[in-house]
């Protein structure tokens, strides 16, 4: 397994590559790898002739008091895990050389990237779909690969990569989660013990709701009401937002039709975590 730091480097490499036939498999990450991570990179594996992982805390989708500077970062594990799963290449950048003095310019997502996350976190896709364009003209992957646990990122993802004519393909894989239904996210190693167990909310009112939703005979408004009150319950959550929405716009839906998002942001103290279900109706 290859590390590279070093932009020219990565884009000859992938280069050479592609000239000799290969295919690319990329999977963009922040690292502190875990298991959502890896069934991006086994899938990768499986696909392609190569893989490449890079590992980059994109400092333009933090807004200044989030959690950039104290976000997870253990190189040392990652790299292992990269190894034993497949990895041939590791992008590893540093943020001034993807960033250097004078950098200017942005991908404007329009308003797919003003709601749900984007509305309690303004610019976060602007610099997600930046980074990742960045990435893409990096890496030269024929396929990248992202997780359903971040729903609004994969459908800008899409969008950009229709909109910009990108030659590649994305696919978006299922979301992992622990044993007690808990989404697997970086962000977990934040929370107390207490708010981990209490975490567990999230889970259950996104099942409660597939399970209202089935029933047939609730609202979207009722049933985002009775998600509400349960994560509620719980004393050290607060709420971002709870949506249902419709799986391709992220527009909110009245009634239900073809493919919704049930979707959700809630503190447990200061960390804020995400989850989300598709339903088919
Ligand atoms: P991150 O390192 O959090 O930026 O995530 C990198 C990629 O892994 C993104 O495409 C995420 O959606 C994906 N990912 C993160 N957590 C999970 C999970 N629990 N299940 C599946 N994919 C995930």
């Amino acid at each position: 397994m290859k590390i590279i730091t070093n932009i020219k480097q990565m884009q000859s490499w992938a280069s050479a590559a592609r000239k000799k036939g290969k295919t690319i498999g990329f999977v963009p990450t922040m690292g502190c790898l875990h298991d959502g991570h890896l069934s991006l990179i086994r899938k990768a594996r499986h696909d392609n002739d190569y893989v490449v992982i890079s590992i980059f805390v994109n400092p333009t989708q933090f807004r200044p008091k989030e959690d950039l500077r104290r976000y997870p970062r253990n190189f040392t594990q990652d790299k292992k895990l990269a190894q034993s799963s497949g990895v041939d290449v590791i992008f590893y950048p540093k943020a001034h050389a993807m960033y250097p003095d004078g950098y200017k310019s942005f991908i404007s997502v329009g308003e797919l990237g003003d709601v749900l996350c984007g509305a309690s976190r303004p610019g976060h896709f602007r610099g997600v779909a930046t980074i990742v364009l960045k990435l893409f003209n990096i890496v030269l992957p024929n396929i990248a690969y992202f997780g359903q646990k971040d729903a609004q990122q994969a459908v800008i993802i899409k969008q950009m990569v229709k909109d910009l004519t990108l030659p590649l393909k994305i696919k978006t894989l299922p979301i992992v989660r622990e044993k007690d239904g808990l989404a697997m996210s970086s962000r977990n190693k934040y929370l107390s013990r207490e708010e981990r167990q209490e975490a567990i909310i999230l889970y259950k009112s996104l099942q409660a709701a597939v399970g209202m939703i089935k029933l047939n005979n609730k609202a979207p408004r009722e049933i985002t009401k009775f998600m509400r009150k349960m994560i509620r319950s719980r004393s050290s959550a607060r709420i971002d937002y709870v949506k249902i929405v419709d799986a391709d716009t992220l527009e909110n839906v009245k009634k239900f039709r073809g493919c919704v998002l049930i979707c959700l942001a809630v503190f447990f103290g200061k960390t804020r975590l995400i989850d989300n279900v598709i339903v088919r109706v």
